[in-house]
């Protein structure tokens, strides 16, 4: 059976990866990391969405199997990042926002891969994107790609990373969402997917909650206005 595990944080973005797989893999599970991030807002969406899933896509519910939350402690540990600690979200000295968790997604990549490795799965799916990114160097497909290969070298066995939104915009990344799943796949992400580094879930926007101020809202609010004003 072709199986695949999605690094599944509640955002936008996994969600519409987590619907990719569901329509490219025939069993999928998922995996999320609970960091300590300040937008733990996002862990409390991922139940709701799977549960959504669950009852208004029976094409994708049959697919869909365990999901799987890790804790890691030691990011919040090391510090210093504006999504772990009380640091204003700005463009750091270093040339990357304060929010840039360094080694995030390796490590996110490297923990999802040794629960692959348990689960018998050798694909992963994760939202990485270098198209309108933050500058963030592990969302690189060289960054995914070669960690890619270290995995396969340190596993012995080849482990696939797949990066649907890797070339795709925000606005691109609603109309994937309305492909795989229509305006109700597009509904239940505007509705319950969180990407607000606030974690604010009381301001509700056309393109749903968020501060409507940090660089994640800014980047999902105009994506949505242009995949709006493409004709939807
Ligand atoms: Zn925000």
């Amino acid at each position: 059976m072709n199986k695949a595990l999605v690094l599944f944080s509640g955002g936008q973005d996994s969600t519409v990866c987590l619907a990719w797989a569901l329509q490219k893999f025939d069993a999928v599970e998922t995996a999320g990391f609970d960091y300590g991030q300040r937008h733990a807002a996002e862990l409390t969406a991922r139940p709701r969405i799977l549960a959504q899933l669950r009852s208004g896509f029976p094409q994708m519910a049959k697919k869909l199997g365990a999901d799987h939350l890790l804790p890691i402690d030691t990011l919040k540990a090391i510090g210093g990042s504006a999504l772990t600690d009380q640091v204003a979200i700005a463009m750091g000295a270093n040339g990357l926002p304060t929010s840039f968790v360094p080694g995030r997604n390796i490590l996110f990549l490297t923990l999802a891969a040794a629960l692959g490795y348990r689960r018998g799965i050798a694909d992963l799916v994760g939202g990485m994107c270098e198209t309108d990114f933050s500058g963030y160097p592990d969302c690189r497909n060289d960054t995914v790609q070669s960690t890619a290969k270290a995995l396969s070298l340190g596993l012995a066995q080849e482990i696939r990373i797949h990066t649907p939104l890797m070339w795709i915009d925000k606005a691109q990344t609603w109309q994937l969402a309305r492909a795989l799943g229509g305006e109700s796949l597009v509904a239940l992400i505007v509705e319950e997917t969180v990407t607000c580094y606030q974690g604010d879930h009381t301001n509700r926007h056309d393109w749903g909650y968020g501060c409507g101020q940090c660089p994640a809202c800014e980047l999902r609010a105009a994506g949505y206005a242009k995949f709006k004003s493409a004709g939807a």
